[in-house]
C-alpha cells in the first residue's frame, strides 16, 4: 500500500494489485473506502480494477504456469511449509488488522487465521494428496495409471466474513497442485487478505503464480468469462454464487460455488441442557451472526420448548462492543448497509407476527456510537412463511421454532431452501443416527454447534448453499484443481512375439 489523500486531506493507504510479482497501483478511477465498522474510520482505499488490469493478471498467471507446472512437487510443498511458519509468526499482527476492518473480536480474528492456516498445513501433504493410481497388468503386459495434472490459471472470489480463512481455502491448494491463481478478495475487508498474500510471496511463491485483483461485479464477471481461466472457486451469497456458477459455467469453466445459509439447531428434550444452551448462544450470536455456519434457527422439540426463557437469559448477558475491546462477545456488523438490512428484517419479523423476545435494534455502545452494532436479537413464535425465516439474515438474530417430534424437525430443516450446516442436540445415539441419515444438509454437527470440517475432509453443502459437486479443501479440492489423465501403456522387448495387426479394441 502507499498513501494518498482522502477528502479530509488525511493520508489514506491505497491497496495495491499484485500482478506478475509486482505490487501495482491500479489505474482505476473507482476507489472504495475500507471502513472500520466499529468507528467508521477509513482504514484504506481499495481500487475496482479495470478490465485491462484483470487481463494483465490473468496473462501473468498464464505465463507463469509453464514453469510452475514443471516445478517439482516437493519444491511447491516447501513453499507452503515456509508460508505456514510465516502465518504463525505474524498471526497476531494480521488478527489486529482483520478485527479492525471486519469488526470481529481479536479471538475470532485469530480463529479465522488459524482455520486457514490448517489448510496451508494440509497443502504441505500435497505429495501424497496429488498421487495418481496404478494398476499393473490390466491386460497382458499392459499397465494403466492416472496422472493428476494442474489445470492452468484458476481464480478465487471471496466474501467479507472470513478474509483470512476463505482465501486460504483457495490459493494454497490451487497453487500447490501446480496451478497459477488470480484472487479477488472481498472489497469490504481486503487488508488482512493482502497481508497473507505478502507472506505467501515472502515464502517463495514465484512471480505470476499468485496474482490479486480487487473489485466488484465487473471484475468478477471479467474473471468468469476470461478465455484463459480454467476454474473458479466462489464463496459468498447464494444470489451472487448462482450468477457466478451460471456465467462461468457457460464459459466452459469448472466452478465450485459455496453460498448462503440458514443453519438450524434441533434440540431434543434429552439433550445436555447447560452445554446445549451455551452452544446455541455462542453459535447464534458469535461473530455477530456473520459466520456462514452460524446457528440462525433453533428448533425446540417437545418438552425442550421450556428452555426458551433460559436461552433468552443467556443471550441477554452477551456484551456488545468493538471487536478489539476485552470481553466483547458481539462486535459490529460489517457495514451500515448490512446493519440497515438486518434492522429491516427484524422489523419484518415483528410485522409478520413473531414475538420479539430480545430486541437489539436500538443498542448504543459507549465510545463507539457510530458503530454498526446490533444487540442479540431473539424471536420466538416464528413460522416458516416469515421473511426472517426464508431469508438469510447474517446478523446476531436467532429464531426459535417449536415442533412436537424429531420427524417434524427433520422435515422442517429439509424444506428450508438452504443446506449448509445443521446441529442436533441429544443424548440418544439412535436419534442422532436417524438424523444424520435423513437430514439433507452438508455439515452435520451432533452436539457440536458449528461443525466446520478440518482440512483433511472437505467443506460441502446442499441445495441453495452449494453449486458444483466438489467442495473447497480436503481431497475434493485436489480433484477440483486437477485434471485426471489416464495412461495405458505397453512396452515391448526384443523378444516380444509379433501378433500382427489387431483391429479390435480389446487389449490382450
Ligand atoms: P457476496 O455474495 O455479497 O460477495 C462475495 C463476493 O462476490 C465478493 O468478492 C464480492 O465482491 C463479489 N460480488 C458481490 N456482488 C457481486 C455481483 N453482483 N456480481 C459478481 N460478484 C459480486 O457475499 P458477502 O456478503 O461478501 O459474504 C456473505 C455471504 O457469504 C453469506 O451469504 C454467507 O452465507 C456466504 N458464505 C458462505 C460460505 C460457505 O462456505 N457456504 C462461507 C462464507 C460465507
Amino acid at each position: 500500500m502507499n498513501a494518498s489523500q482522502n477528502n479530509n486531506n488525511t493520508a489514506v493507504a491505497r491497496v495495491k494489485l499484485l500482478i506478475g510479482g509486482e505490487a501495482i497501483e491500479s489505474q482505476s478511477h473507482e476507489w472504495h473506502d475500507i471502513i472500520n465498522p466499529a468507528t467508521q474510520q477509513v482504514l484504506a482505499q481499495v481500487p475496482f480494477a479495470t478490465v485491462r488490469e484483470v487481463d494483465a493478471a490473468v496473462s501473468a498467471a498464464q505465463q507463469a504456469f509453464a514453469a510452475w507446472r514443471e516445478t517439482p512437487i516437493g519444491a511447491r510443498m516447501r513453499i507452503m511449509l515456509r508460508f505456514q511458519a510465516l502465518i504463525r509468526e505474524h498471526s497476531k499482527r494480521i488478527a489486529a488488522v482483520l478485527s479492525a476492518e471486519q469488526g470481529k473480536t481479536l479471538a475470532d480474528a485469530e480463529g479465522d487465521i488459524f482455520r486457514g492456516l490448517e489448510v496451508v498445513e494440509h497443502a504441505c501433504s500435497i505429495g501424497t494428496l496429488q498421487m495418481g493410481e496404478f494398476a499393473e497388468n490390466v491386460a497382458s503386459g499392459v499397465d494403466t495409471y492416472t496422472l493428476r495434472q494442474p489445470l492452468g490459471v484458476c481464480a478465487g472470489i471471496t466474501p467479507f466474513n472470513f478474509p483470512a480463512m476463505i482465501p486460504l481455502w483457495m490459493f494454497p491448494m490451487a497453487i500447490t497442485c501446480g496451478n497459477t491463481f488470480v484472487l479477488k478478495p472481498s472489497e469490504q475487508d481486503p487488508l488482512s487478505t493482502m497481508l497473507l498474500v505478502e507472506l505467501a510471496v515472502e515464502a517463495g511463491v514465484p512471480a505470476g503464480v499468485l496474482n490479486v485483483v480487487h473489485g466488484g461485479k465487473e471484475v468478477v464477471d471479467a474473471l468468469c468469462t476470461h478465455k484463459d481461466i480454467k476454474a473458479i472457486s466462489f464463496v459468498g451469497s447464494t444470489a451472487v454464487g448462482t450468477h457466478v456458477y451460471n456465467l462461468a459455467g457457460q464459459h466452459g469453466k469448472r466452478v465450485q460455488a459455496m453460498m448462503g445459509a440458514k443453519n438450524h439447531a434441533v434440540v431434543l428434550p434429552d439433550a445436555h441442557r447447560e452445554q446445549t444452551l451455551n452452544a446455541l448462544v455462542g453459535a447464534g450470536f458469535g461473530a455477530a451472526g456473520q459466520r456462514c455456519m452460524a446457528t440462525s434457527v433453533v428448533v425446540l422439540v417437545g418438552a425442550a420448548r421450556q428452555w426458551l426463557p433460559d436461552l433468552k437469559a443467556l443471550a441477554q448477558q452477551l456484551k456488545v462492543n468493538a471487536g478489539h475491546e476485552p470481553g466483547t462477545d458481539i462486535g459490529p456488523v460489517i457495514s451500515r448497509k448490512a446493519r440497515q438490512r438486518i434492522v429491516e428484517l427484524i422489523d419484518s419479523g415483528v410485522e409478520d407476527g413473531a414475538t420479539l423476545e430480545l430486541d437489539g435494534r436500538d443498542i448504543s455502545v459507549p465510545g463507539y456510537e457510530q458503530g454498526n452494532f446490533i444487540g442479540p436479537t431473539l424471536f420466538s413464535g416464528v413460522t416458516t412463511d416469515m421473511r426472517i425465516y426464508t431469508q438469510e439474515i447474517f446478523g446476531p438474530v436467532l429464531l426459535v421454532l417449536e415442533v412436537d417430534t424429531l420427524d417434524q424437525a427433520i422435515a422442517l430443516v429439509n424444506a428450508n431452501p438452504f443446506g449448509n450446516g445443521v446441529g442436533l442436540f441429544t443424548q440418544s445415539g439412535a436419534a442422532a443416527r436417524k438424523f444424520q441419515s435423513e437430514i439433507d444438509v452438508g455439515q452435520v454437527g451432533i452436539n457440536i454447534p458449528i461443525p466446520v470440517p478440518v482440512p483433511f475432509f472437505s467443506f460441502t453443502g446442499s441445495r441453495g448453499s452449494k453449486l458444483g459437486d466438489l467442495g473447497p479443501y480436503g481431497k475434493q479440492v485436489v480433484q477440483f484443481y486437477t485434471q485426471t489423465k489416464t495412461v495405458t501403456s505397453r512396452w515391448f522387448d526384443d523378444e516380444s512375439v509379433n501378433h500382427g495387426v489387431n483391429t479390435t479394441i480389446n487389449l490382450r
